[in-house]
């Protein structure tokens, strides 16, 4: 590996390279339409000679398209691996840097090397990132560089066949409308192959590809499971698969059991699905920031319904167990549901913005999280509401029943009512949760100390806690 590892480290640092690849088409599972059609490249790759002979040149460019973790780098590895070929990899994301010029150098030393060493691959990861339309919105900026990288992967994919060398050139992407027309004009990429998220056929071929090296009751109990893996992870790409069986080795392992169950594969769909709280002890770290975050969620809300209790159902109780972006808050099932007066309504718009508020005041407004997710929208709701069919609002004594009332008559109207009343919502939030900061820490650590606090607690900290006096916020 002498030669090309020293490439592999040299001033090229962003490409990577490797001699063997060690991937071969029994690696990829599922998709048996899209092996096919590679085999026949690998083929022409390796007896270049002989179809040369008959007059069939290697394509230069082939184009994998489809979602993330469907095997697009597993399957330009295979390629390379069955050729027989060195690999040479880079992500389209990692030519443009903030230097001009850097783009377009990066993509010449690519091919260079590569052809140095035909016959070879290389991969284009996200060659979205570089070879994106011309001429569109100048998303992140970098506009002229990336388009420099671009000309330039033109022009290296147009000088291939009169130097006779042979190096195909393997691009992915998952935005295929995204990239610029003359990527794929003839003689470029000109074979594209969707590579789409595997059936339950495919599935099952791609599990029984990743559980080769895990440890099974028995055959026939692992062919069972796979079947039933398979029937449930619609939607699943092959690396979410791999990821669930890895998972439930992971999981076995922890128990000191060194075959994979039942109970260790549901647990790693739970997990897959970003659902962590399953009541196991060492639970992984995510869990503990998204408890952290649900406290301070919680004890917000716990707070705002002690400061502005009216009219509204009583609150009983709160804990961290639900990661959820509802809150977890109960009440009770009293009949005080109405809205008895307008301030009532504007207290709830309030309590409503709290999860989103308190995120901000605790981690930053740099760090907030889909926890928080709805509550803004949902303050807007309430708002709305207010605005459009109570007739308490300044729009009127006038209740506008349909959406199209408000679309013809009043829009910038409801507009700057609305961004009048969340103003003070949110601002109101903020003074309330800076005065009772010291309560909103105390039902926060509480709730990580006991995962559960109830109302008489909440109400005793909520009275006895220091305040630091806030001034007015006027509506
Ligand atoms: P992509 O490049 O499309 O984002 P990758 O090739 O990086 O996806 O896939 C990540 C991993 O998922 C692969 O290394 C492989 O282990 C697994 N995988 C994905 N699709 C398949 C498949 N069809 N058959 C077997 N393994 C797969």
């Amino acid at each position: 590996n002498g030669e090309l590892g020293a490439l592999g480290q040299s001033r090229a640092r962003f490409i990577s390279a490797e001699e063997s690849t060690g991937v071969t088409f029994d690696d990829f599972a599922g998709q048996e339409y899209v092996k096919r059609e590679l085999q026949e490249v690998v083929k022409i790759l390796k007896d270049n000679k002989e179809f040369e002979d008959l007059g069939i040149y290697c394509p230069k460019g082939v184009l994998l398209y489809g979602p993330p973790g469907t095997g697009k780098t597993l399957l330009a590895k295979a390629i390379a691996g069955e050729a027989g070929v060195p690999f040479f990899s880079a992500s389209g994301a990692e030519f443009v840097e903030m230097f001009v010029g850097v783009a377009a150098a990066r993509v010449r030393d690519l091919f260079t090397r590569a052809r140095q060493f035909a016959p070879s691959i290389i991969f284009i990861d996200e060659i979205d990132a570089i070879g994106a339309k011309r001429g569109g919105p100048d998303v992140g900026g970098g506009g002229v560089e990336r388009e420099q990288g671009l000309i330039q992967i033109l022009t290296e994919l147009d000088g291939f066949q009169s130097q006779g060398s042979k190096v195909l050139v393997v691009g992915a992407t998952n935005r295929l409308d995204m990239l610029d027309p003359a990527l794929l004009r003839k003689g470029r990429f000109d074979k594209t192959i969707s590579i789409g998220l595997p059936s339950e056929e495919g599935r099952l071929a791609i599990l029984q590809v990743h559980s080769r090296n895990k440890g099974f009751k028995s055959e026939k109990e692992k062919q069972e499971l796979l079947k039933e893996l398979a029937s449930i992870t619609f939607d699943y790409s092959g690396a979410e698969l791999q990821n669930v069986l890895n998972e439930a080795a992971i999981l076995a392992a922890r128990k000191d059991k060194d075959i994979v169950e039942r109970p260790e594969i549901m647990e790693a769909i739970r997990r897959q699905a970003g659902d962590f709280a399953t009541g196991e002890e060492d639970a992984v770290d995510a869990s503990g920031e998204a408890r952290l975050r649900i406290a301070y969620r919680e004890a917000a809300i716990a707070l705002l319904e002690c400061y502005l209790p009216n009219p509204h159902r009583p609150f009983v109780k709160t804990n961290v167990r639900e990661i959820d972006t509802y809150p977890n808050m109960e009440y009770t099932d009293s009949r005080h549901r109405v809205f008895a007066y307008k301030s009532d309504l504007v207290d709830s718009i309030v309590r409503a913005c709290a999860p989103r508020v308190v995120e901000d005041f605790i981690f930053g407004k740099d760090n907030l999280s889909w926890m928080s997710g709805s509550a803004l929208s949902e303050a807007g709701l309430l708002a709305d509401y207010m605005i459009l069919r109570t007739g308490m609002t300044a729009l009127g004594k006038v209740y506008y029943r349909t959406q199209q009332d408000v679309m013809v008559h009043i829009v910038p109207k409801v507009q700057a009512l609305r961004d009048e009343y969340m103003r003070y919502a949110v601002e109101k939030c903020s003074s309330i949760l800076r005065e009772y900061r010291s309560a909103l820490e105390t039902i926060a650590e509480r709730l990580l100390e006991k995962e559960e606090i109830s109302a008489p607690e909440i109400w005793d900290i909520f009275h006895k806690a220091p305040r630091i006096p806030q001034p007015e916020v006027k509506p």
